[in-house]
């Protein structure tokens, strides 16, 4: 069965893609959408998320090898910077000029929220959750509206894999008091559960994190898996270590066909500075030094491999690829050349 970018099939009003439950069979993972006449729509519109500007219809499926890769966005956050958020050891200066000399804006960024599930090998995995009830407000936590649109039920999930613990990345394991994935098992770093269940955790200035993780992560599995460098995640899936941002954020390498995908987590946040000068620090990062340390190690893999990056934060779909350029590097969204042998 073929899968296609749903770019390639334009959407319309009066014929929008509706996905019949029926069609999500065992088998139906892959089943593509299918048009109802207006009048058989009325009992699913309020399954499908608005169409909202430049994320409409907020997602993109890709293939690698055997993998199917379905990119949801939560949603996007624009705001202001990039500094001081980028480059907090520079000069604004020095940062609005290294914007200037991408033809970005000197004092306008936006934050993108990229969820991703991998079907491969038998398994369906959800790669962190968005922001859950808690961001709709904002106009985020679109996720299992949008995984919906995307035939992909919130119930044909197996397994959970958080690449670290911060809000927006496990806010939506949990809907109304139970998991938001019924039949899904959780997979989290073991030095990431460590650390946000710890008391120092607990007890300093991330307490409030610490309590998400208490709220949200256990109730979901009070058993997860927990990963650690090099280890097997679902055949098809190896979990990688991506410390600093937090203390065990892990990274997921999907083997691919012609090429690996690497979903980085919050390695990797703009699409300049994260390339250009893996090495400026970003506020978000715990660890500054072991942060730059794992971007630059990943960039300089991703470049030599030929290994696709996705991460959460860059521009939706936040899927590209790494050249090298002098001692540092450059991101090369795929839309400027066909990563995958789906397009
Ligand atoms: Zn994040």
């Amino acid at each position: 069965m073929s899968i296609t970018d749903d770019k390639s099939r334009p959407t319309y009003p009066a014929r929008r893609r509706v996905l019949v439950s029926g069609a999500l069979g065992a088998a139906g993972l892959l089943t593509l959408p299918v048009i109802l006449p207006p009048q058989a729509q009325a009992s699913q519109t309020e399954a499908m998320p608005a169409d909202d500007g430049p994320l409409a219809p907020g997602w993109r499926r890709f293939r690698f090898g055997e993998a199917v890769v379905t990119v949801i966005a939560d949603g996007v956050r624009p705001g202001p910077g990039p500094h001081p958020t980028f480059g907090s050891d520079q000069e604004a200066e020095a940062v609005g000029d290294l914007m200037e000399a991408n033809d970005l804006p000197r004092e306008r960024t936006a934050s993108f929220f990229n969820v991703v599930v991998v079907q491969t090998g038998g398994s369906t995995v959800l790669i962190d959750t968005g922001f859950g009830a808690g961001g709709r407000e904002n106009g985020m936590g679109r996720l299992t509206a949008r995984l919906r649109a995307a035939g992909i039920a919130p119930d044909q999930i197996d397994l959970v894999a958080l690449t670290h613990c911060h809000g927006d990345h496990i806010g939506g394991l949990m809907e109304d008091g139970a998991p938001a994935f019924a039949n899904a098992r959780l997979a989290v770093g073991e030095a990431e559960l460590a650390f946000w269940t710890s008391d120092e955790a607990r007890a300093g200035e991330r307490a409030g994190n610490a309590q998400a993780v208490a709220d949200l992560v256990l109730p979901f599995d009070d058993s997860p898996t927990l990963l650690a460098d090099g280890d097997e995640v679902v055949p098809g899936i190896t979990a990688r270590a991506a410390f600093g941002h937090t203390p065990g954020q892990l990274a997921y390498e999907v083997a691919g066909g012609a090429r690996n995908l690497l979903i980085a987590g919050d390695v990797f946040h703009h699409p300049v500075i994260s390339f250009q000068r893996p090495d400026w620090r970003v506020q978000f990062d715990m660890d500054h030094e072991a942060a730059a340390a794992t971007r630059s190690a990943l960039a300089l893999r991703a470049a030599d491999e030929g290994m696709a990056v996705m991460a959460y934060h860059l521009p939706f779909p936040g899927l590209g690829y790494v050249i090298r350029d002098g001692e540092t590097f450059r991101y090369l969204p795929e839309s400027v050349q066909n990563l995958t042998d789906t397009l």
